[in-house]
C-alpha cells in the first residue's frame, strides 16, 4: 500500500490544536510560538508534504542533510540548525540556516564569530545550555554562561536571540518542568545583565515528548518531529 501521507497533515493539525491548548493554559498567544518541524528521520516526499501544508520552518541536525535539501526546496523554507555543529561544518552552514539553535561552547561561538565577519553574515544563533547537567548533552552549563557573559557580548558578528534546551528523558513530564523554567530564569537573568542590549527573546524548548509544558514555562520555538510522523513508516 502506498504509504499514506495524509497522516502528516492530521498530525500537524492535532499538534497545532495541542500548542493551542498549551497556550491558553498560560495565558498566551498561539502566533507567540513557533513549530519548528524536524525533518532529520523524514523522507524527502514527507517533507514535500510538510510544505505542501504551509510548513516553512524546518529542523535539520546534521549538516550535511541541511546543505543537500535546501537547494531542492523553495528559498522560503527557514532550515534551522538543530544538531552539534563541529567547527569545520560551520562554513557551508551559515548561509543556509536562518537559525542555529545548538552553539554548544564558547569555542564554536568565537569560530561562528570570525567566520561571520569573512564571509559577511551576520548569523542567528540560540546557546544551548545543558540545564541538568548529570546527562551526557551538549552545552553550555547554568554557571558557565553566567560566568563567560562579557566574552559572549564581545561576539558582535552574531545576533544571539535567545537559549536552547534539551530535557533529559523523564518517566512524568512533570519532573521536567524545572528545567525548562531555569532556562527561561537563564534567560532574564542574562538579559538584565545585557542591559537591554540583547533581549534574548528567543527560548527553543520542547520536543514531541514534552513540548506542552515547554510552552507552559515560556517556550517560542517548539521543535518536533517524530510526533508529526507518526503512523508513517520509512522505507
Ligand atoms: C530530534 C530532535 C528534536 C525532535 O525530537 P522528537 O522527539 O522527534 O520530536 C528536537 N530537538 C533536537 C535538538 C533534536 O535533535
Amino acid at each position: 500500500m502506498a504509504r499514506d501521507l495524509s497522516r502528516i497533515a492530521e498530525n500537524l493539525r492535532e499538534i497545532r490544536r495541542r500548542i493551542g491548548d498549551a497556550c491558553r493554559r498560560s495565558n498566551r498567544l498561539p502566533s507567540a510560538v513557533k513549530l519548528v518541524a524536524v525533518t532529520k528521520y523524514a523522507e524527502p516526499d514527507w517533507v514535500r508534504e510538510l510544505v505542501s501544508l504551509g510548513v516553512i520552518d524546518l529542523g535539520e541536525s546534521r549538516p550535511q542533510q541541511l546543505v543537500e535539501r535546501s537547494p531542492l526546496f523553495s528559498k522560503a523554507i527557514r532550515w534551522h540548525f538543530i544538531g552539534h555543529l563541529q567547527r569545520n561544518k560551520a562554513r557551508r552552514l551559515l548561509p543556509l540556516a536562518t537559525l542555529i539553535h545548538s552553539v554548544d561552547t564558547m569555542q564554536l561561538l568565537r569560530a561562528i564569530d570570525r567566520m561571520a565577519d569573512e564571509l559577511r553574515v551576520r548569523p542567528r544563533v540560540l546557546l544551548q545550555v545543558n540545564i541538568a547537567v548529570e546527562t551526557a548533552k551538549h552545552g553550555f552549563s547554568f554557571d558557565e554562561l553566567i560566568s563567560d557573559w562579557t566574552t559572549v557580548q564581545e561576539c558582535r558578528n552574531v545576533e544571539i536571540q535567545g537559549l536552547m534546551t534539551m530535557a533529559p528523558l523523564a518517566d512524568d513530564v512533570e519532573e521536567i518542568r524545572p528545567v525548562f523554567r531555569r532556562l527561561r530564569e537563564l534567560r532574564d537573568e542574562l538579559a538584565a545583565k545585557s542591559a537591554g542590549t540583547m533581549p534574548l527573546s528567543e527560548l527553543s524548548m520542547g520536543m514531541s515528548r514534552d513540548f506542552e509544558v515547554a510552552i507552559e514555562e515560556g517556550a517560542t520555538i517548539v521543535r518536533v518531529g517524530s510526533e508529526l510522523f507518526s503512523g508513517l513508516e520509512a522505507t
